[in-house]
């Protein structure tokens, strides 16, 4: 190698180094904007580092009342207090990158407890993240309500395989790509249509099962699940293949079981 050509080498390794230095510059102020920074359920975001992402995210590691739960050793407790207003709403589909969400019309509500709480949102999950009795569900519905005083109020229920849900299809039809809203406004579907016959429910106090992992969520979940077709659950998976956090320890908490 003669002379020009060392030179040359080198001048091409200090500009390849001038690119990195830069791209990294650049990348950096970026990754460190806890606004920007992405969670997930796998790789170098996966849940166990949720804590770790960003300093509003602290409870998902330090939180003592984390959710989901396996539940079982349940107490039995007053008769189920739980009682629905759920009104037909025009269909607003969101793929927000972690699950499929249905935001719902203003003025459907729940009462726990002679606490009355506006329904939100209604998402889904796979596999369930509750479990009943150390089994797990292939789906779980969360029903996201919020009353006048900001606390929030969640309705769990689980999604086994067998007959297919008809509102569920009727959702399935209209996903949108991730990161898109789709508006179907001449449309109205009523989430009660996903609620099972039976209204016993185990309660306990929990969290956000997502960044930032909240706590003081009243938990309600129906000890009946609804059922969804095989193919259903597959029209999901091919979005989500797997959107649950795992268990989190109970600690000192009791859960209720109303029927
Ligand atoms: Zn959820």
């Amino acid at each position: 190698m003669n002379l020009i050509n060392r030179n040359y080498g080198k001048k091409l390794i200090s500009l390849v180094a001038i690119a990195l230095v830069t791209l990294l510059l650049l990348a950096t102020p970026v990754l460190a904007d806890a606004g920007f920074l992405q969670w997930s359920y796998g790789g170098a975001t996966n849940p166990t580092q949720w804590g770790k992402l960003s300093n509003d995210f602290t409870m998902c590691e330090l939180g003592k009342d984390q959710s989901p739960i396996n539940i079982k050793n349940a107490i039995e407790d007053s008769p189920a207090k739980i009682s629905f207003d759920y009104k037909p709403s025009p269909l607003s589909i969101v793929n927000n990158g972690h699950t499929i969400q249905v935001n719902y019309a203003q003025g459907s509500t729940v009462s726990i407890n002679g606490k009355q709480y506006s329904l939100l949102q209604f998402h889904f999950h796979t596999p369930s993240e509750h479990e009943i009795k150390d089994r797990a569900a292939a789906m779980e519905l969360h029903l996201v309500h919020r009353n006048d005083a900001g606390q929030l109020a969640v309705v769990g229920v689980l999604l086994n395989e067998g007959k297919s849900n008809p509102l569920i299809a009727e959702i399935w039809k209209q996903i949108p790509d991730i990161g898109e809203t789709n508006m179907v406004s001449d449309r109205l579907i009523n989430a009660a249509n996903l609620l099972p016959s039976n209204k016993a429910y185990y309660s306990y106090s929990g969290s956000l099962t997502t960044p930032p992992c909240s706590e003081g969520v009243s938990w309600n979940i129906f000890v009946e699940p609804i059922t969804v077709s095989e193919e259903q659950i597959e029209t999901f998976t091919k979005i989500y293949q797997v959107d649950a956090r795992p268990l989190q320890p109970i600690n000192n908490r009791v859960v209720q079981l109303h029927h």
